[in-house]
């Protein structure tokens, strides 16, 4: 991970991350030579999911997200990281999981703190959370891939179209636990409605992120998958960041060196933000 950017990480603010610190992430981009870490805590605020989401872990408990102490605790650490760190560049992000109706919400928050980069999700349909081994049986088995990728799609649609997010993440998530229930069927789903979403990102200068998560899971692809990443580019989508989506220590910068190989294969490079700007 020589030299490369890790932009999508999980310090111990998560509760689904283990309780590492912002510091010993730096450490950890330090020892493995990384130019970059982009922090991004979850920031989940469905009124639905309240009870399982809206927790925040600090180093005396969990707090609900949103009271926006716990954003002063994180943008202190980031503080501190930087001086202790540089030339590490230290970003301090945010991973929104994208929900019709938080609009104000977000953008609240994400107004009121300097943020170098806004990621924008989709974790949840029908406020189940796809993106979790523990829940997505309950909406996969009840919804086919058609009406599945018809949902996913139009939220994700809304999502880049709310103008709330720098840097849309894991572009086909379902393909994560789908394949266990819906099997090949999950790699072709977005066939025809995945390039209007990309045509507005393009439009928009909007950015795709290449999340290498699926690598630990034994996924030979990327999220999106290198289809989807060529449609990307074939849509005008002019900026990619790469992200390991840690959520442990260990995994920090897993995988970027394959995503960035296939970037420059396609001609691309990884972009880097700072005051979400790239
Ligand atoms: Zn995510
Ligand atoms: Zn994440």
């Amino acid at each position: 991970m020589k030299g490369l950017a890790d932009y999508h990480v999980h310090p111990g603010f998560s509760i689904d991350a283990e309780p590492a610190s912002i510091r010993d992430y730096c450490l950890a981009a330090v020892a493995g030579g990384l130019a970059e870490i982009c922090f991004t805590p979850h920031f989940e605020v469905d009124p639905v999911r309240r009870a399982r989401d809206w927790l925040i872990r600090l180093p005396d408990g969990l707090f609900p997200m949103d009271n926006p102490a716990w954003l002063d605790v994180y943008f202190r650490e980031i503080e501190a990281a930087r001086a202790e760190f540089g030339p590490l560049a230290v970003r301090a992000g945010l991973e929104v999981g994208f929900e019709r109706g938080t609009e104000e919400t977000v953008s609240r928050v994400t107004d009121a703190y300097p943020f170098d980069l806004v990621l924008g999700s989709v974790h949840c349909l029908d406020h189940v959370a796809i993106s979790s081994a523990r829940e997505c049986a309950s909406y996969f088995q009840n919804h086919s891939p058609a009406v599945m990728s018809r949902s996913y799609f139009a939220v994700l649609s809304d999502a880049v179209k709310s103008g709330l997010f720098d840097v849309m993440a894991h572009l086909d998530l379902y393909r994560r636990y789908g394949g266990r229930f819906y099997g090949a069927a999950v790699d072709t789903v977005h066939r025809g409605l995945v390039e209007p979403v990309l045509a507005d990102m393009a439009g928009a200068g909007m950015g795709l992120e290449i999340n290498t998560s699926g690598l630990a899971r034994g996924d030979a692809l990327f999220h999106p998958s290198d289809e989807m990443v060529c449609l990307a580019r074939a849509a005008g989508v002019k900026v990619y960041t790469l992200g390991s989506d840690a959520h442990r220590v260990a995994d920090l910068g897993a995988g970027l060196e394959r995503a960035a190989g296939l970037l420059s294969r396609l001609g691309l490079l990884p972009a880097a933000f700072a005051g979400r700007r790239h």
